[in-house]
């Protein structure tokens, strides 16, 4: 169910398999799919699920943006047909070593710099999951011995055998309630499903300063060696940092590395670099390797992405921040007065705990987005100015006519972007055409 990206993947795996693969999409198919499921000569549907043909299914591999309230799925699971995410479906094909990454925040470059590392390492690794081709399409058209995977909730709830040797969790802070029932116990408990068929002979390696993730780990059965990182506390197996050095103490093999070295900047980039030197550690790669490679790593696109600097004012693209929690490591990395763009499609957001920080970063906020009532709510007493856009063109003209030499205009969302643009990726393309034609 489901033909994006998973869903087709999905459908050639099943194909290669020797399953009878049938594809239900709801909506109008992409031309690409479309083209790729005519070529393989898989039959589909499209703008609607047909009930009577998806419930003779043996295994349904649902797509992660098909919610589990969609009711051919609720008669499915009532019919006792298994509903399974295109990860667990990749799994079952695969012996290769899984490492996979999820968290509220900092899943994809997290998983870039682990794969990143892996790749610098040596390792035979594929890449996949959320980010890039799916992991079922990697399982079906490549051969790795290793693999870096980036998921997202969504995907967990559907995972039941899959067996992860290393897993990360880089943070837990509430996000997508709206798909939780608006409960954050359901929410994190679908991220400790990373945890789930680890042995003591795998690693689960989590954040310690971060204090949901904290709170509910007690609660888990967990059988994996937990391996902590943290920026705030000595550990004696995982990593941490002094405030110059960051330190990693696995297996036999202890090292040290500067933090001023790490290529990616900001304490939101060190604990996603942490995590991925850990996993190089608990791999065995060599350390000048991982040192090597976290100190080169290039940027990803619309993760605080310094576009240009026009008269004297910096723009940074950090279209990606599409919650509260990924805007607030971003202001807390800027060191210079901020007129912030935010605003989009709130998933439920509380502003609460950014407060102080806008009220001390941020000068003006140039709200973005069809209802601004929420951000005018929360800042109003917090900044000097508030003003309202409609499109990304109005807002880097209203910012750039208002920032003064010095200051830095950052795209930070804190919101999706449904409302006005397609995706994240849209909105911050849009974003740095308008700075360049500025
Ligand atoms: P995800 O894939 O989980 O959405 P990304 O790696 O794409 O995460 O980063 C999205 C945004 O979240 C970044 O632009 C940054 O502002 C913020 N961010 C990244 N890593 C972290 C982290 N470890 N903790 C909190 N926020 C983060």
């Amino acid at each position: 169910m489901g033909a994006g990206e998973s869903g087709c993947g999905a459908a050639l795996l099943g194909l290669k398999q020797g399953y009878d693969v049938f594809l239900s999409e709801g909506a109008v198919l992409k031309e690409r799919y479309r083209n790729e499921l005519e070529g393989w000569g898989v039959p589909y549907e499209s703008e609607g699920h047909d009930p009577a043909r998806i419930l003779a299914a043996n295994i349904i591999v649902k797509s992660p943006g098909i919610p589990d309230t969609n009711p051919v799925v609720v008669r499915a699971r009532e019919e006792g047909i298994p509903v399974i995410s295109e990860i667990e479906f990749g799994g079952w094909h695969t012996d290769a070593v899984k490492v996979i990454i999820s968290g509220t925040n900092g899943k994809t470059t997290t998983t870039a710099l682990t794969h990143a590392v892996l790749k610098t390492g040596g390792l035979n690794v594929g890449l996949a999951g959320n980010i890039g081709n799916s992991f079922a399409r990697m399982v079906a058209e490549e051969q790795h011995d290793y693999y870096v995977l980036e998921v997202s909730s969504f995907q967990l709830d559907g995972m039941f055998d899959f067996h992860a040797h290393i897993s990360v969790l880089t943070n837990i802070t509430p996000d997508h309630l709206d798909r939780y029932n608006y409960d954050v116990d359901r929410y994190a408990a679908s991220k400790f499903r990373l945890g789930r068929n680890q042995t003591s002979a795998d690693y689960f390696v989590y954040c310690a300063d971060d204090p949901l993730t904290l709170q509910y780990m007690e609660q888990q059965k967990l059988d994996a060696q937990r391996i902590p990182i943290s920026l705030e506390r000595q550990i004696s197996m995982g990593a941490w940092s002094d405030g110059q050095q960051l330190h990693f103490q696995l297996n036999n093999n202890p090292f040290d590395m500067n933090i001023q070295e790490l290529a990616l900047r900001g304490r939101h980039n060190a604990y996603n670099s942490m995590a991925a030197a850990v996993v190089g550690g608990l791999l065995d790669i060599r350390k000048e390797k991982i040192r090597d490679c976290l100190a080169n790593f290039q940027n990803l696109e619309h993760r605080l992405e310094f576009v240009a600097r026009v008269r004297g004012v910096e723009y940074i693209n950090d279209s990606k921040a599409t919650n509260v929690n990924s805007a607030w490591y971003a202001l807390e990395s800027m060191d210079k007065p901020v007129v912030w763009i935010a605003g989009g499609v709130d998933k439920g957001n509380d502003y609460k705990d950014i407060r102080p920080l806008v009220n001390s970063k941020v000068r003006i906020i140039v709200a973005l987005g069809t209802d601004n009532r929420k951000i005018h709510e929360a800042f109003r007493k917090d900044v000097d100015m508030i003003i309202n856009t409609s499109s990304m063109e109005e807002a880097v003209h209203v910012a750039s006519g208002l920032a003064l030499p010095g200051e830095a205009v950052l795209l930070s969302p804190a919101c999706a972007s449904f409302d006005l643009f397609s995706n994240y990726e849209e909105r911050g393309r849009l974003f740095k055409e308008s700075v360049r034609n500025l």
